[in-house]
């Protein structure tokens, strides 16, 4: 029989680079290992393809080890004149020919991915160039029919279609909120005013998503160029308001790209030029620049470039000959596959309309949810609510944390008060969750009670797991009936839900709990049913690999084992994305339990591991995983039988977890959960039999449960959702985490 030929892959990093490009490298490069495929690291983008020689190296297993945690790309990334002539092109393609490669892996922006469309369609004609010069031979050419491209999308901005997220905007979403949140604490000190300049020459996702996540007080983006001449007026004026409101600070972020309605650049230097004269006031600028690539990735852009490596691979492996080649992409929280010239098409067209002013259509090719965040921006950045409209339903609506405080919360809260009272409703805020609307420690809530509270962790309001019972309902009915609280809305985790419930249940006796009563989902466990995601998970995630990659590097270079132990109660989430985002070798979680012969495996796997070269190894358990086989169990077990190969650490991360400022996408989802809950209180009829319900976040959308359905969908007992997507998961991080082949 013919030797089958190992089919060869390629994989390199083009154009601008990004964080998390390394966790698509090292997904692409182990998954293709563990297909039986060859892989290679085109190293320095194109220029790598076009060079040759030992700029195109073979990659192995332990090749991508420990590159996780770094930011850049550590197989390099160029820009490549050469690569945009056919000539450059005609070298590229004997270089991969004589490596045996006939298909890549694409990591890059628009432009390498159009590059990378150009190179696959010109394959057949370069291939019969380089029979007819005489350097490669006819049956070379015919072993390599067509050239198999997959695109990855890799850069800060966020400006790709085909996908919610580009490999790095997260990444960079970090470092610009980590930076206003730190000028804003000098900027309150000395009461000034900030101008903030933020990279996106076509795009303002960056600008406007953390104008939101900050509450900076102006925002000024590509795609919406302020929509009067005298914008400078308006935009002082708003700012004066909010300070005569007793703001102390002012902050305006300013895309790089930003410019008037006629086209003209506005730029940071400008808008403090502006603030100078027309306010007065001392105003600094700080342009963030290149810090925003820059750094460890985070938790989102690690496993999402894990992720679309390992899809990248898979997709390769599906594909027929000529097929179309297909951009990787992840929307509604799932791998999404689109073609690619169809993405670059819709990706290059924003830029042009932008460039043509046709404004209006670039917010519109931007999508729904882009449009919606600007317009509760620019609800949120007054000093005042706006005059109600009429007709709405205006209501008293009382505002409370519960469960364990969660980071977002607080966020949540400013955005149903700031939003509540824009519709025209009264905001109660309740001290001390369940227990404060028990002793009536409710206040009522004005726009300015919940200034500099988007960045800021734990619960302002305060929270606690009180579920009411017995006396205690008597205490609440009378204090709804006093205040006249007309609807209840409850940011919280599980016993937030069942004191929910429990008032429902208890609308016979009680009612005064025929209120409208809403819930949403606030609790780093992520264990809410409903609700792909909770407030407060991706910041609970992000501490854990913070703490995860400084155990790692404590190990200095001892053969040591860490089992580290992360909270979730029953749920699976923390431990399973923390240890995808750090490359742990294992996880433990309850929803697929532990047994001794589990842990027998894992110890000959981490033997085996050992005696071939490793030098760190690390298991994530959940707090639950086993009642029996505890984390101290499990590092007695590894260490009594480690013996001189390895020794072993355990990590017990506790509080820590809850900690902390919310990240970025915490408070993005926080600010549009409350806003959605607001705006469900205000379009209610009046009725009956008011609904008590959950929100949740499903794929890109937001959806109202009834508060009944949380037994259909939850293992009560557990406190979980029956049905946990991200399950789906495991199967990646099993085949990256596995242990490799023994080094020589
Ligand atoms: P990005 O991929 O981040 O958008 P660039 O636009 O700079 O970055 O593109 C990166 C590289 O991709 C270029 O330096 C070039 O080598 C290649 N490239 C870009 N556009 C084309 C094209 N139209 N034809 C061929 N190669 C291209």
């Amino acid at each position: 029989m013919a030797k089958v030929e190992k089919r060869k892959l390629g994989v390199l990093t083009s154009g601008g680079d990004a964080p998390g490009m390394n966790a698509a490298i090292r997904a692409v490069v182990r998954t293709a290992l563990d297909h039986g495929l060859d892989v290679y690291a085109v190293t320095e983008g194109y220029q790598g393809m076009v060079d040759g020689g030992n700029a195109i190296k073979p990659m192995a297993w332990d090749s991508v080890g420990g590159i996780l945690q770094r930011g850049g790309t550590v197989i390099g990334t160029a820009r490549c004149a050469d690569f945009r002539t056919r000539e450059g092109r005609l070298k590229a393609a004997f270089n991969l020919v004589a490596h045996g490669i006939d298909a890549l892996v694409v990591i890059g922006g628009d432009g390498s991915l159009t590059g990378a469309n150009l190179f696959r369609q010109e394959w057949v004609s370069l291939l019969e160039d380089l029979v007819k010069e005489g350097k490669i031979g006819k049956e070379t050419a015919r072993q390599h029919p067509y050239l198999t491209i997959t695109g990855l999308v890799g850069s800060i901005d966020n400006d790709f279609f085909g996908t919610d997220m580009t490999i790095g905007a997260d990444t960079a979403l970090h470092r610009i909120v980590e930076a206003v949140d730190a000028i804003s604490s000098t900027a309150t000190s000395h009461q000034r005013t900030f101008v903030v300049e933020v990279m996106g020459r076509h795009c303002g996702y960056l600008a406007l998503m953390s104008a939101l996540a900050c509450g900076a007080d102006w925002v000024l983006i590509p795609e919406s160029p302020p929509d009067v001449e005298n914008w400078e007026d308006v935009m002082c004026e708003v700012l004066k308001a909010g300070r005569a409101a007793g703001r102390r600070d002012t902050t305006v972020i300013v895309a790089e790209g930003a410019t008037d309605r006629n086209g003209k650049p506005i730029g940071s230097a400008y808008v403090k030029q502006v603030l100078e004269e027309k306010l007065g006031e001392d105003c600094r600028v700080t342009i963030l620049g290149h810090v925003q690539r820059g750094g460890s990735p985070s938790a989102f852009d690690r496993n999402l470039g894990t992720l679309m490596g390992h899809a990248a691979v898979e997709q390769i492996e599906k594909s027929k000959a000529q097929s179309e080649p297909m951009v990787v992409g992840w929307r509604d929280n799932r791998v999404a596959y689109t073609p690619l010239m169809e993405c670059v098409e819709k990706t290059q067209k924003v830029a042009k309309v932008v460039g043509e002013k046709d404004y209006e259509q670039a917010m519109a090719l931007r999508g729904d949810s882009f449009k919606d965040t600007f317009r509760t921006l620019r609800t949120m950045v007054r000093s005042l609510p706006h005059t109600p409209k009429p007709g709405l339903r205006r209501m008293r609506i009382a505002v409370l944390n519960a469960g364990a405080p969660a980071p977002g919360m607080n966020t949540a809260v400013r955005s149903a008060v700031r939003l509540g009272i824009d519709k025209g409703h009264t905001l109660l805020g309740v001290r001390g969750g369940l227990q404060g609307l028990i002793d009536g420690d409710i206040q009522e809530m004005n726009w300015m009670s919940v200034n500099g509270w988007a960045p800021r962790g734990g619960s302002e309001l305060g929270t606690g797991r009180k579920i009411p019972a017995g006396k205690e309902l008597y205490a609440i009915a009378r204090n709804i009936e006093e205040l006249d609280i007309q609807s209840l809305l409850i940011i919280g985790g599980w016993s937030g839900y069942e004191a929910a419930h429990r008032l429902w249940k208890e609308r016979e006796n009680f009612p005064a709990f025929n209120i409208p009563i809403l819930c949403l989902p606030a609790t780093i466990n992520n264990n809410m049913p409903g609700s792909e995601l909770s407030i407060g998970a991706d910041t609970a995630v992000n501490n854990v690999v913070e703490a995860v990659d400084k155990i790692k590097q404590s190990s200095g270079s001892l053969h040591r084992c860490f089992v580290v132990e992360v909270m979730g109660r029953y749920c699976g989430y923390l431990a399973l994305m923390s240890g995808l985002a750090t490359g742990a070798e294992r996880v433990y979680m309850h929803e697929e339990g532990v047994t001794l012969l589990d842990l027998q495996s894992d110890l000959q796997n981490l033997i085996r591991g050992f005696e071939g070269g490793k030098r760190i190894s690390l298991m994530i358990r959940n707090e639950n995983a086993n009642p029996l086989y505890t984390t101290a169990f499990m590092y007695a077990l590894f260490e009594e039988e480690g013996k001189s190969l390895f020794d072993v650490r355990q990590a017990i991360l506790g509080h820590l977890q809850q900690g902390g400022n919310p990240s970025p996408f915490d408070r993005i989802q926080a600010t549009r959960l409350a806003e959605r809950c607001i705006e469900h209180f205000s379009e209610l009829p009046e009725s009956e039999n008011p609904p008590v319900m959950f929100i949740g976040l499903q794929g890109g959308e937001m959806k109202f449960f009834e508060i009944d359905d949380i037994r259909r969908m939850a293992d009560m007992t557990l406190s979980r959702p029956k049905e946990q997507w991200w399950m789906d998961m495991r199967d990646v991080a099993k085949v990256l985490s596995k242990p490799g082949p023994k080094k020589l």
